[in-house]
């Protein structure tokens, strides 16, 4: 018994919908896969605390597809600390228009997330072990993504200086935040008016919302760069 059954995708699919996803057939079944091989995994390898198949629906599924609106179809997207996969493989699965890279610096993650992406059977997605500090120095990799994102990832901005140099001009990134995204709001505008000072403008918005069973707060922080004008 994993307790992935016909209630926890009905679950997925009414959360998503609660925060404007529709999920297909075909997505639902992808993602309750997903489940099934992340606590699979997480009894040989630490991928996530969270292992009670209610709550991996709502604080890992639901929650990692809160940031699919918010990234441009056909986008090359780099999900960093990317763990267990959150949100890059639930982004994946809603749009296979997406060129998906996911990086983590823990070997036995990116086992898990190169399995998975066999498994579900997700081309237009990798995954590579690395430090992101040092990935953004190989070839193709700077100035090379469309949209950067991270949850649960580091202070918010040490994510915009890891993330910089990943991103074309006009570049988005996002960062998906839990409890104490308050804060992160005077630091990103502290890192906002230091980059401006280098000639780097960032525009940013905070999108608030509520997780739909367990009503926990989140925040998303879009995070554009602009030309200066
Ligand atoms: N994003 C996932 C989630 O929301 O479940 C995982 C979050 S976990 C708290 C942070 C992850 O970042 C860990 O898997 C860790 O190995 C990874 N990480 C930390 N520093 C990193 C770095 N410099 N480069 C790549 N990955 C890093």
């Amino acid at each position: 018994m994993t307790g992935i059954d016909d209630q926890w995708g009905d679950r997925v699919v009414k959360g998503a919908k609660a925060l404007g996803v529709e999920l297909d057939e075909e997505a639902k079944n992808r993602i309750a896969a997903y489940a099934v091989e992340l606590l699979a995994w997480n009894r040989k390898c630490n991928l996530t605390a969270i292992t009670a198949p209610m709550d991996v629906a709502e604080k890992h599924m639901v929650d990692a597809l809160a940031v699919t609106p918010y990234i441009p179809n056909g986008s090359r997207l780099l999900d960093m600390g990317t763990g267990g996969g959150f949100p890059g493989i639930p982004a994946r699965i809603v749009d296979s228009s997406l060129d998906v890279t996911l990086v983590d610096a823990v070997r036995k993650k990116v086992s898990f997330l190169k399995h998975a992406a066999r498994v579900l059977k997700l081309d237009g997605m990798e995954a590579i072990h690395a430090r992101a500090e040092e990935l953004c120095l190989e070839e193709g990799r700077g100035a090379a993504y469309d949209v950067v994102t991270s949850r649960a990832f580091s202070a918010i901005d040490t994510f915009v200086a890891m993330a910089l140099p990943f991103l074309k001009p006009n570049g988005l990134m996002i960062a998906m935040k839990g409890k104490g995204f308050e804060e992160d709001q005077e630091t990103l505008a502290a890192c906002g008016a230091a980059l401006a000072e280098e000639g780097i403008c960032l525009t940013t918005e905070l999108i608030r919302y509520e997780l739909p069973f367990s009503r926990s707060q989140r925040a998303l922080f879009l995070i554009s760069v602009k030309p200066m004008p």
